[in-house]
């Protein structure tokens, strides 16, 4: 052991010390002990490392015999472990559904639905009208059939799980017909292929990636006796050029022929008409129904703007069916989840509320001129601060795997940094305790305002006041 080591308090003498008076008030002694412990590990590493060898004892860590240098170490560890991993971000990007970033922001209302259920008990699986047992999946059923002109409806907790679950009570040991064209990978694990084989069904592709006609439906069946066709949207990416693909119509014509239902894995449901929103036409969970699809399945918080879960529509005999597999037990949603979806479910009786209560369709249908003033204020506070920002034309995508190659036309602003340049002041704007993610392009950093909830704005100001310039501002 070298000399150094022996300047190093005990545990026990470090406890007792005034240094420690305070920590000890504050937390737990077992949890004190527990970070002391390694912050002595630490040192005692640094010495033994030669950071503080005996034969020079200037190299020796600063105050090594001190309990302050202890006690504040301790006090670091305990304010980081108490910073929660999961937290809140500003989203820069404007990437509107960034998965990443945790994909829809809620309505107001939906959040107060959802902490109403949460804070105390509810009435999740009681019947208040008789008193007795109910179900979880009566709930945001009549108002997803009103709304879509569903014929019934079941929520699971997300959409892929809602996908097995259809497979796995319609077509569980048998073939599903699905085209070569739509084998996807969404992200995040979820491969069409992979999610069949989890579900136990016989993935028989028919077609080629490009081109699949009825007829290469017509083929499969013949071969392999299907329990189901399969139609999966295509979502995050786009096939062009010498293409084709057999339209749900056909399809569910092909069902009735084969005596086979037809799915259809919508992947986001829009319950607003997309044309209102500047974005080009796609069926939605209401026209596939009314196309004929026996299931359509889509996510509550992609294009929905609710909160995490799976929803699935369509013919009352397969969702009781469903209802009753074990698998819908285990993919079962929970209160608040279809709290929050059953309040964003309500604004959407008035599209004109949804589009403007709904975060998700506001950031969609915000206007240029509302995103551009919002930028002009935002670079003339920030040129207020001394940090010279510059209102930039951006272009936000929907994200989420929805409408791939569709950009809008957005706003924002871009600021410099001498500190290191732009991916450092990236870094520390990561760093914050509110953290902002933007785009690093072209040696600056760029803030998307249209995905920046409007009360964010204040908060972006201030970010960017202080970090773009660390050394004035006192932020290390
Ligand atoms: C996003 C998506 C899913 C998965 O939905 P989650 O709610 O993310 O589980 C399934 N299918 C398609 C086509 C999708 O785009």
């Amino acid at each position: 052991m070298s000399d150094a080591r022996r300047l190093i308090p005990s545990l026990e003498r470090l406890l007792e010390s005034d240094a420690f008076v305070g920590v000890l008030e504050a937390h737990p002694r077992a949890l004190v002990v527990q970070h002391l412990r390694t912050e002595l590990d630490r040192v005692r590493r640094e010495i033994g490392d030669g950071k503080g060898s005996a034969v020079d004892p200037g190299a020796l860590p600063r105050g090594v015999e001190d309990p302050q240098l202890y006690a504040a170490g301790v006090e670091e560890r305990l304010r980081v472990s108490a910073t929660p991993s999961l937290r809140a971000v500003i989203n820069g990007t404007g990437v509107i559904l960034h998965t990443n970033l945790g994909r829809a922001p809620l309505a107001e209302s939906a959040l107060d639905a959802m902490a109403s259920v949460a804070r105390g008990y509810a009435n999740l699986e009681y019947d208040l009208e008789v008193g007795a047992r109910g179900s979880r999946y009566d709930h945001c059923t009549a108002l997803l059939r009103e709304l879509t002109g569903a014929g019934g409806a079941l929520v699971s907790n997300n959409g892929a799980a809602a996908l097995v679950l259809a497979l796995r009570t319609m077509a569980f040991g048998r073939a599903v017909l699905v085209s070569r064209g739509e084998l996807v990978e969404i992200g995040g694990g979820f491969r069409i292929p992979e999610i069949l084989e989890t579900a136990g069904v016989v993935l028989v592709e028919v077609g080629s990636t490009n081109r699949t006609r009825p007829e290469d439906y017509r083929a499969g069946a013949a071969k392999s006796d299907p329990a189901m066709i399969l139609k999966v949207h295509r979502s995050n990416f786009r096939i062009t050029g010498f293409t084709e693909e057999a339209s749900l119509g056909e399809l569910v014509g092909l069902g009735a022929e084969l005596g086979v239902p037809v799915v259809y894995d919508l992947g986001s449901g829009l319950l607003v008409d997309p044309e209102s929103l500047g974005l080009p036409h796609e069926p939605g969970p209401a026209e596939s129904l009314a196309t004929g699809a026996d299931i359509v399945v889509f996510s509550g918080d992609k294009l929905l703007g609710g909160p995490q879960a799976g929803i699935l529509l369509g013919k009352p005999e397969w969702l009781d069916k469903m209802r009753k597999d074990p698998w819908c037990r285990a993919v079962r949603v929970d209160k608040t989840a279809l709290a929050g979806l059953e309040a964003t479910l309500q604004l959407y009786r008035d599209p004109e509320t949804a589009l403007r209560e709904i975060p998700v369709l506001a950031m969609l249908s915000a206007g240029l001129e509302e995103l551009r003033e919002r930028a002009e204020i935002l670079a003339a506070q920030l040129a207020d601060a001394g940090v010279p920002g510059e209102v930039v034309e951006m272009s936000s995508v929907v994200g989420g795997g929805t409408y791939p190659g569709v950009e809008l036309e957005s706003r924002g602003v871009r600021v410099e940094s001498a500190e290191g340049g732009a991916d450092r002041l990236a870094d520390r704007l990561r760093g914050a305790s509110v953290p902002l993610v933007g785009r690093v392009e072209d040696g600056s950093f760029w803030v998307d305002l249209r995905t920046v909830l409007p009360w964010q704005d204040v908060m972006v100001l201030d970010l960017l006041s202080r970090h773009v310039k660390p050394d004035e501002a006192g932020v290390s």
